[in-house]
């Protein structure tokens, strides 16, 4: 087993006394795999595909926290919203009518997170400024009452150029700022700023995160051809 202990518990030690959210991602990695980190006290668990997280969690514990943080499609929504925790990746206002839908019919409300573009390589996805601005003031004419915008997530660009990735962060925190002081004047509070992986997690902390989503630095390198 590939499962990196020690840099579970100094990494876990080193977010708690900075009160940032660590999701593990375990995405690709075995069930007993996340049962090494939940028996150290590991809740907060993230998958990128929904076969894959929907079978995951009929075999494991119910107080595990799940967050979907993969590209997620409007017809797929179903069989994650019975018991998902909070939805990284929203970027259509079709997305989330859909979760807001299955949300209803599983008589819940559902977390979500605006995902934000942040990154120069076109493969990343997400909105910009202005369709995001867009977004959040057409979920509020709609007035949804089964899901609820809590923040934002963004992935800076895949670089080693870790000045450009902290200005990636920083462009995203205040987007956050923007978006948290114009939905304050309606009662819907944005705390999670969703940012930070294994490579960049200590600048995405420094530049306001609140939640970072590190895979490999725990479970190791993923295979994906298996
Ligand atoms: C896979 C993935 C992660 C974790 O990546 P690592 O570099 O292994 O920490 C974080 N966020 C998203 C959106 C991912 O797809």
């Amino acid at each position: 087993m590939a499962v990196n202990t020690e840099a579970y518990q100094s990494i876990k030690k080193e977010l708690d006394a900075k009160q940032v959210t660590l999701v593990a991602v375990s995405k690709t990695k075995p069930v007993e795999d996340i049962v090494a980190l939940y028996e150290l006290g590991q809740r907060d668990f993230g998958e990128n595909y929904v076969q894959e997280l929907v079978d995951k969690q009929a075999q494991l514990p119910n107080d595990i926290r799940w967050h979907f943080i993969g590209h997620l499609q409007s017809n797929k929504v179903k069989y994650i919203a019975p018991f998902v925790q909070l939805i990284h990746g929203v970027d259509s206002l079709k997305l989330l009518k859909e979760i807001n839908k299955e949300a209803a019919k599983n008589n819940r409300v559902i977390d979500v997170l605006l995902q934000v573009h942040i990154a120069q390589e076109e493969t990343k996805f997400g909105m910009n400024a202005e369709e995001l601005n867009t977004a959040i003031t057409e979920f509020e004419n709609l007035k949804m009452a089964n899901v609820r915008i809590c923040g934002l997530m963004g992935m800076a660009s895949f670089s080693d150029d870790m000045e450009k990735v902290r200005g990636e962060f920083c462009n995203l925190k205040t987007l956050f700022d923007a978006s948290a002081a114009k939905l304050a004047t309606h009662h819907l509070p944005l705390s999670v700023l969703s940012m930070g992986m294994s490579g960049d997690y200590a600048i995405a902390v420094e530049e306001g995160s609140t939640m970072v989503r590190i895979g490999s630095l725990l479970f190791g390198a993923r295979n994906y051809a298996k």
